[in-house]
């Protein structure tokens, strides 16, 4: 799909149940001339198929540059396979180096907020350090054409996991500021066509949210995240509620490091001791043997039923009735 004059987008389907729409892997750069890959998906065989198959065949364009948003395996899996088998050039966030033992070859290239990948025939990629949904995450923008790629900063269908509130509200801040900034192509899911709407949409929420806790606070004395959610969440769905009370727990943490709120630090409940630990672990082998059991009795029983339908009542009769014509 042909996103810009140098942009073009494969999204894979995907069935990942935390982003299950596509995952995008872009190729940047005018045809026939260097290209660069920005994300190349996880370490399996579809992947591979479209970097090398795809690109090969439909394109026609050999990749120079493989580069990545950040260190996660769904988005850095082929990065040792795109510098063995497509001999690219790998460059990946400085930061992230540690991050990605094992999945990097030994000699790569390190990108940082401000630098510019420039490409043959005059595309100028600029890299942002957006930090957030990783201490990683780079996002990559064509002024020029207005295309942002934004990685797992923002999701074209879903919302984003965050490590750390405050410096990913930040990089929403910043990415609004961008000139020009016509479409965002995602990680993950479709590609986003209102990008400042969308960002000032997310921009909003986390405000109206810090909004809400600070609200909750306001009754005084202090209280716990947890009761905090059941104030703005009266309604959730219950299986939800330990992942809502994490999202408040990361607005109050950002809401303490600016010294907004006080925090009292918890007491946690002191570690089992090894006997205990032991003893839990063999009570949970001990019933889940039971319900192995139980479910074999059940098979069981099941199974005589449908036997008992299809074989004559020889359990009721020594000898049953006998016809004949008259
Ligand atoms: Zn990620």
């Amino acid at each position: 799909m042909k996103i810009s004059e140098s942009v073009r987008a494969v999204l894979v389907a995907d069935e990942n149940p935390m982003h299950p729409d596509f995952t995008g892997i872009y190729l940047v750069g005018k045809k026939g001339r260097q290209s660069l890959t920005i994300d190349s998906g996880e370490a399996l065989d579809r992947y591979q198929w479209f970097l090398r198959g795809y690109l090969a065949a439909v394109e026609q364009e050999e990749i120079a540059i493989a580069t990545i948003t950040h260190h996660h395996s769904d988005h850095s899996g082929n990065l040792k396979w795109a510098k063995e088998f497509l001999k690219a050039d790998i460059t990946i966030p400085a930061n992230g180096r540690s991050l990605l033992k094992g999945r990097i070859p030994t000699k790569v290239d390190t990108l940082k907020d401000g630098d510019v990948i420039d490409l043959d025939g005059g595309v100028r990629v600029q890299v942002l350090a957006t930090p957030g949904h990783s201490v990683d995450s780079l996002c990559f923008y064509i002024e020029e054409e207005g295309v942002l790629f934004s990685g797992d900063t923002l999701l074209g269908s879903s919302t984003t996991t965050v490590s750390d509130l405050a410096a990913y509200r930040r990089s929403l801040k910043r990415l609004l500021e961008l000139p020009n900034l016509k479409v965002m192509c995602p990680g993950h899911g479709k590609i986003i066509n209102d990008p400042r709407e969308r960002l000032q949409m997310y921009i909003k929420h986390r405000d109206m949210r810090e909004q809400q806790i600070l609200k909750a606070l306001e009754g005084g004395g202090a209280i716990s995240s947890w009761d905090i959610m059941l104030q703005l969440y009266p309604d959730i769905d219950k299986r939800l509620r330990r992942a809502a009370d994490s999202n408040v727990r990361s607005h109050l943490k950002q809401l303490a490091d600016e010294g907004r709120v006080k925090l009292y630090e918890g007491k946690p409940r002191r570690p089992k001791s090894a006997a205990r630990v032991q003893q839990d672990v063999e009570h949970v082998r001990q019933r889940d043997l039971a319900i192995k059991h139980g479910r074999k009795l059940e098979a069981e029983r099941s199974r005589a039923e449908v036997r008992a339908q299809e074989n004559p009542p020889t359990g009721e009769w020594k000898e049953p009735p006998r016809f004949e014509l008259l």
